[in-house]
């Protein structure tokens, strides 16, 4: 069988202490794949520098003149870690027959690549890189962390638990990713959603090599806030449950207060004053609610999604998904 060209591709925001070890370690990983013929000479590593104030593309282009195995792509300013990745993807997929992304700081494990390789060999379009366990981060990374995959999937959207972006993509995978033009990206969200056959290798995180995450809390929150809000309406349906139930309670209470006033408990005026805040409210969330269901639509509409994927076509005898 033809070996397969392998691209990892590497965003890096002002990593200039940690890409000469990880392309170090990266290709003594591409080489020994390249002579047990595991993949192709032509496989490189595809760095993507995105907008660093350092001395990072710098490095990377001194890398690549000296070392043909390197290459890489430079953003015009920071776009953030996830258009990174799809600025990499993207680009790596017209050289190569599978991606591997991963954080340039070391933290994914390079030996999980081999098992990464063997499952996509074994027909597999999509291998997530999954932590074993957390030991390494700091207790409030630890708690975050947590706390987002758990308030995600509350809301409805479908990740892998302890994944980050550490995964083997095959190209076809990524054509059909090609389909999601949206801009609000959330990867982790989307690669579930191109329905390739998929599986999992677990790794243990190590902590960074050089320097400090890139991710600060507000970065965490911003991301969190993507996730939810680029794949659920959940909220929206929220408001209008909401909307419901005050408005239901509001009809209870309007019996209530006319049963007391019929009883002559009252003073006068309370009964149109209570009635009226409670109806108002009630309506006026249940129109909000309403409203929001077609802001949801529209939503949807504006992400342009493909409906489906297709993955087999007798029509054409073609297995989209093959290599
Ligand atoms: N990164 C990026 N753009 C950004 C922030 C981060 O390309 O705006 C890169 C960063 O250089 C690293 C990867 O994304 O290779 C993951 O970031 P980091 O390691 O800081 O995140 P953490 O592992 O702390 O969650
Ligand atoms: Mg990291």
């Amino acid at each position: 069988m033809k070996k397969a060209i392998l691209y990892f591709v590497i965003p890096c925001f002002n990593e200039e202490e940690n890409i000469p070890e990880t392309t170090k370690r990266l290709k003594l990983k591409l080489d020994s794949l390249i002579e047990s013929k595991t993949i192709s000479s032509r496989s490189k590593i595809l760095f993507v520098n995105d907008g660093s104030c350092d001395n990072t593309w710098n490095i990377i282009k001194d890398l690549s003149e000296n070392d043909k195995t390197v290459t890489g792509i430079s953003l015009a300013r920071n776009a953030g870690h996830q258009s990174a990745l799809v600025a990499g993807l993207l680009t790596a997929k017209k050289y190569a027959d599978v991606v591997i992304s991963m954080d340039a700081d070391l933290q994914d494990d390079i030996n999980a690549v081999d098992e990464m390789l063997d499952k996509f060999y074994d027909g597999c379009d999509i291998v997530y890189g999954v932590r074993s366990n957390r030991k390494k981060d700091s207790f409030f990374k630890k708690c975050t962390a947590q706390l987002f995959y758990k308030f995600l999937k509350f809301m409805g959207v479908d990740i892998v638990y302890n994944h980050a972006d550490f995964r083997l993509t095959s190209k076809s995978a990524l054509d059909r990713f090609g389909d999601f033009k949206e801009v609000n990206l959330f990867l982790r969200g989307i690669f579930p959603l191109i329905g390739a056959k998929t599986d999992v290798v677990y790794y243990k995180r190590e902590k960074r090599f050089a320097g400090k995450s890139k991710y600060p809390l507000r970065k965490m929150i911003n991301f969190a806030l993507d996730g939810i809000t680029s794949f659920s309406i959940k909220p929206i349906r929220l408001v209008l449950s909401l909307g419901v139930f005050i408005f239901v309670v509001s009809l209870i209470i309007m019996i209530y207060c006319l049963v007391v006033k019929l009883l002559g408990h009252t003073v006068t005026g309370w009964t149109f004053l209570a009635i009226s805040i409670w109806l108002v409210a009630g309506v006026q969330m249940l129109s909000l609610g309403i409203i929001g269901e077609y802001i949801g639509k529209i939503y949807k509409e504006t992400k342009a999604r493909p409906r489906y994927i297709i993955s087999e076509d007798l029509t054409e005898n073609k297995n989209i998904f093959k290599y």
